[in-house]
């Protein structure tokens, strides 16, 4: 479902993705963890092209795109992979004008051109997979932070994405609010959802991922399933990051 071959970014004269190689089969999850600045939020915008890759290839779905020095995608080529993946923010970034309904309405309209009554179907139904179905009518400063970053999922899935992305989902969360979301993407997981997170929740990678990717200054220095990257990582740097979680 995803598949990146040496995926080249520098932001000026800084060098923050150092030629990033990872496949990702459909249905798995991937988990995507390092230190501060190391890059990974940088890969997950370059998933559904928030960022342009200076160089590589990268697979989306049944999209391929390269990516040279110099060139830039086709406008046509991004929506095109856009559509193929929904995003989550760390900080929810809901419209704030607008009912948690509204907000996962959206994007089926501007995006998908659905009708109205299609779009609100298809929104009171996800707000409803996430816990939420009675909130529709509430805006985000009327819900807490767990509750919108519940509506961001909905909204995320809202155009039925091949690939779900999540940027820290929980990081700016009170501790108490963390697990309703965990929770939520524990049940996509479940129902087989492709998913890529960027987390510092180690028990959530343990438990759920398939796959997990160290990313330390741009290069990925562990790979493999949480039973290896997390227990046995093989590098002295791997094993320094995972003792100053734990
Ligand atoms: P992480 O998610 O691992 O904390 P990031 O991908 O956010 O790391 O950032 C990696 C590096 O790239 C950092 O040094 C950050 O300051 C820099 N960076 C990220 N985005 C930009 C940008 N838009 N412009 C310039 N530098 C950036």
């Amino acid at each position: 479902m995803i598949q990146i071959q040496n995926l080249h970014k520098s932001f000026g004269a800084l060098e923050v993705l150092k030629g990033i190689d990872l496949s990702l089969e459909k249905g798995k999850v991937l988990v995507i963890i390092g230190p501060s600045g190391s890059g990974k939020t940088t890969l997950l915008r370059c998933l559904n092209l928030l960022e342009t890759p200076d160089e590589g290839r990268l697979t989306v779905g049944d999209v391929t795109l390269d990516f040279h020095a110099g060139s830039r995608p086709k406008p046509k080529e991004v929506l095109a992979l856009r559509k193929r993946t929904g995003m989550v923010f760390q900080s929810y970034n809901l419209f704030p004008h607008m009912t948690a309904l509204a907000n996962v309405m959206e994007a089926q309209i501007t995006v998908q051109g659905k009708s109205k009554e299609e779009a609100r179907r298809r929104a009171a139904e996800l707000l409803g997979k996430v816990g939420l179905a009675d909130k529709a009518d509430n805006y985000p400063h009327q819900l807490s932070g767990g509750q919108q970053q519940r509506v961001g999922i909905a909204r995320a899935m809202a155009v039925d994405p091949e690939v779900l992305l999540f940027d820290e989902p929980t990081s700016a969360l009170d501790p108490e609010l963390v697990s309703e979301v965990l929770k939520v993407m524990k049940q996509l997981a479940a129902e087989g959802m492709t998913m890529a997170v960027v987390t510092h929740e180690m028990k959530f990678a343990a438990d759920v991922a398939d796959q997990v990717i160290l990313i330390d200054q741009g290069q990925i220095i562990e790979q493999g399933p949480p039973s290896e990257v997390l227990q046995h990582p093989s590098s002295p740097r791997a094993a320094a990051f995972l003792n100053v979680l734990t």
